[in-house]
């Protein structure tokens, strides 16, 4: 099974505010919820009265959760990698009252007969990939089965590259509050993130390129690969595809092609060998099948973040079981800002 990894390496147009940055250290170096310091505007404690997120925040394991962060923050900001989903978890899932898009459903080919379809599929197999009383083997087949015939019409629709610039400069996609300062943080600390996503390698590229304008030289995509002919038609997919319950088997692969984008990138970047020393985890996701991102490395030590952002009441429980912490209600990036600051702080607690 072969899988290709992108190294991205987007323009970089957007300037964060030195604040922000002032914040992160601070935040880096003591992060104590609670602590106002009058006159600091970026204070934690301004931070956490502007982001308290404990109404949205349910940890299964509390004590275990702290044996975790103690465990990375001691081996230090050079052991840690972050492995997050794209759609629904670094974006959001709500935009103003109305579902955002996913990097599939933004998709806008020129004959919109091939949306109308690949809609009709969409609202057949949303319902069964999401339903509690589907055995896992047979909804990993209906999956299967989804991803394979919405890729076939992009295909037979003749998808072209400039469709795809159009659509997302269209889209209904925003990524969630505290993103940015997330990779910023991470791409200071020298910590990369691998996204590894169901959806599309080229539109999510794309999205980041559109929507953030930053490049990150720590940020990697590891999705579903079109290929493209000479006149920019898409003619086949790359590799295995990946839907959203099978992440797992393709988690050894996603590292191995690093070594192909060395020397695409302008910053120094992990190459396999390195990121498998890289033996703990934060790995953040939406989904159940998330958890399986992370199956193929030997970690010592993972944090699991999962966001729950519909049917709370049908699938908390399940959530509360599988990740150590579940934001609700569609939660901004705050709370794992705040979890990074602490996992590469130096300081002894
Ligand atoms: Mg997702």
């Amino acid at each position: 099974m072969s899988f290709h990894l992108q190294a991205i390496n987007i323009t970089l147009s957007l300037h964060l505010c030195t604040a922000i940055s002032q914040r992160l250290r601070f935040l880096s170096s003591n992060f104590t919820p609670r602590v106002c310091c009058c006159g600091d505007s970026f204070s934690a404690g301004k931070v956490m009265e502007n982001h308290d997120l404990s109404k949205v925040t349910v940890m299964g394991n509390p004590d275990l959760l702290q044996k975790k962060i103690s465990e990375i923050r001691l081996a230090g900001p050079s052991k840690l990698q972050v492995i997050a989903d794209f759609d629904a978890t670094l974006t959001r899932y709500w935009i103003n009252g109305s579902r955002g898009q996913s990097s599939h459903g933004l998709l806008q080919q020129e004959n919109p007969n091939y949306d109308a379809k690949r809609q009709e599929l969409y609202e057949y197999y949303h319902p069964l990939e999401f339903s509690p009383s589907i055995p896992i083997e047979e909804k990993t087949k209906l999956m299967e089965e989804w991803w394979g015939k919405t890729h076939a019409l992009l295909i037979e629709g003749g998808l072209t590259y400039n469709a795809i610039r159009m659509s997302v400069a269209n889209a209904f996609i925003a990524f969630r509050e505290g993103v940015v300062e997330l990779f910023e943080f991470l791409e200071e600390k020298d910590v990369p993130v691998v996204i590894f996503s169901a959806g599309l390698a080229d539109i999510i590229e794309e999205v980041l390129r559109q929507k953030i304008h930053k490049s990150f030289k720590n940020v990697k995509i590891v999705s579903n690969q079109m290929v493209f002919n000479e006149e920019g038609r898409l003619v086949s997919f790359k590799g295995k595809t990946i839907h959203s319950l099978n992440k797992n088997e393709h988690a050894l692969d996603m590292v191995s092609p690093l070594h192909d984008h060395l020397g695409d990138t302008d910053g120094p970047i992990d190459d396999s060998a390195s990121m498998k020393k890289r033996t703990n985890v934060l790995l953040l996701g939406d989904h159940i099948g998330d958890l399986g991102m992370s199956d193929g490395l030997k970690y010592d030590s993972r944090i699991s973040v999962g966001f729950l952002n519909d049917s709370i009441e049908k699938n908390l429980d399940v959530y509360r079981k599988a990740f150590d912490i579940v934001y609700l209600n569609d939660a901004p990036m705050w709370g794992v800002v705040k979890l990074v600051s602490q996992l590469c702080s130096s300081e002894v607690q």
